[in-house]
């Protein structure tokens, strides 16, 4: 008898997922497809996204972490990604997330930086990526619009590595996990109902009250909140980002990587002109509806940077610029998955800390083997559980962006 089922008679739902976005909507999908039949409700308290990171995100994807299982979750994302269309059964337009594999550069300006790099590229081989380490010399030769003088070496993942249609992969999730199912319901989720350590339910701002016998929290921003309902604390904060979209109508470059500059910003193509963000130097906890841009930091902060490694960048004209949140888990930066020790039937997908878009296949699949099997099937996800949390613990990731 599974997880799910012991709690099957009980209750009206079997699980109830806490935040439809791209972490809940693909845990629900995963739920159906390991247990069709099953009784699934998402808690959606906006469903047009407009403030969700999955709807904000620069939407990227990269082998080049520096924990391996981290790699691995997203070797799975990428074949994921690929594979889309056919694993959900979906209509030809919904199924192509548009994958455009221009790799990651990662550049290293210290001394250290190749040895470390080497070291990295070497486990991700060992994994099946291709990431190669690159001289400064073969950096300008491959990007000869990139100035190179500072670099120590740079970090090059040649395929499996790119952007994607985030809003794609969100839209493909809701439809096949609808297919299947699953209730997707405009609420705002507002408590937990436990009996003793056991979550039997959750509150819902409209007055109504689900039971269940499983809850997943994928609440993104707000999931310390959720989870502080059943009475345990999670290092988990929204930290913003302002993304800028800028024309550059020197710097055409579309075949050019995601580049990660030592320097402190990233870049990418984006429809003939260019999308880059950086980590503001006072960067910490912020209101979940701070949507306020950081307007200056492409003048003062991210342009002069650009100015110095690009040419081109001599005109650029700031076309967008949004703000997205971080779900940051200020421990180590790195995703909390799985049960909640000491709240039976209580789970969590959170703390992404910028790179959740593209673990939500694995994510989902991950936690949909936990609740339907008791256990994980697939890939083995339990360094980034709770109980590291709950030690104090870190298990650093140090490729963050
Ligand atoms: C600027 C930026 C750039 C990024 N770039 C990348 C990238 O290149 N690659 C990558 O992989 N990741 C990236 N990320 C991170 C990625 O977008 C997130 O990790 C991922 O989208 C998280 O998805 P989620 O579903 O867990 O959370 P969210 O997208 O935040 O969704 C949480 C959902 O829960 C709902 N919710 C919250 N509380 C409640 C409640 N009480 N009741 C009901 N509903 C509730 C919210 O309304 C929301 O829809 C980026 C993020 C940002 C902000």
């Amino acid at each position: 008898m599974t997880a799910v089922m012991e709690t099957d008679l009980q209750t009206n739902r079997d699980v109830i997922v806490i935040g439809g976005a791209v972490t809940g909507a693909s845990v629900a999908w995963w739920l159906t497809r390991f247990a069709p039949g099953l009784r699934v409700s998402v808690i959606e308290r906006d469903p047009t996204y407009a403030k969700a990171a999955t709807a904000l995100s620069v939407a990227s994807i990269r082998s080049q972490f520096s924990n391996p299982v981290n790699v691995e979750i997203s070797r799975f994302g990428v074949k994921f990604l690929r594979e889309f269309g056919a694993e959900l059964h979906l209509d030809a337009g919904q199924g192509d997330l548009g994958l455009k594999e221009n790799g990651y550069l990662f550049l290293g300006g210290s001394a250290e930086a190749p040895g470390v790099m080497a070291e990295i590229a070497a486990m991700h081989r060992g994994l099946g990526a291709q990431t190669q380490v690159l001289t400064p010399g073969e950096v300008a030769e491959r990007w000869p619009w990139m100035q190179t003088g500072d670099l120590t070496a740079g970090s090059f993942g040649p395929r499996d590595e790119g952007w994607f249609d985030n809003m794609g992969l969100l839209g493909g999730f809701r439809t096949a996990a609808r297919r299947a199912g699953v209730e997707f319901v405009k609420d705002e989720a507002v408590g937990l109902d436990l009996t003793g350590d056991r979550v039997t339910g959750v509150r819902l701002a409209s007055g109504a009250v689900l039971g269940c016998g499983v809850v997943v929290n994928c609440a993104g921003t707000r999931a310390a909140q959720v989870l502080g309902w059943a009475g345990v604390a999670l290092p988990v904060e929204p930290r913003k980002r302002t993304v800028f979209v800028i024309d550059a109508p020197n710097a055409r470059h579309p075949d050019a990587p995601l580049v990660i500059d030592h320097q402190g910003y990233y870049m990418r193509p984006e429809q003939g002109g260019w999308i880059t963000a950086t980590v503001p130097q006072d960067d910490g906890p912020c209101d979940a509806d701070d949507f306020e841009p950081d307007a200056h930091l492409f003048d003062e902060v991210i342009w002069p940077m650009l100015y110095q490694r690009s040419e081109g960048f001599d005109a650029v004209k700031v076309q967008r610029l949004w703000v997205g949140h971080y779900d940051y888990n200020t421990l180590d930066q790195n995703a909390v998955l799985g049960a909640v020790p000491g709240r039976e039937g209580l789970y969590l997908a959170c703390g992404f800390s910028g790179h959740g878009l593209q673990q939500s296949p694995a994510v989902g699949r991950g936690l949909a083997e936990l609740i339907v099997h008791g256990g994980y099937r697939s890939l083995d996800l339990s360094e980034l559980g709770m109980a590291r949390v709950l030690e104090g613990r870190p298990f650093l990731e140090r490729a963050i962006v």
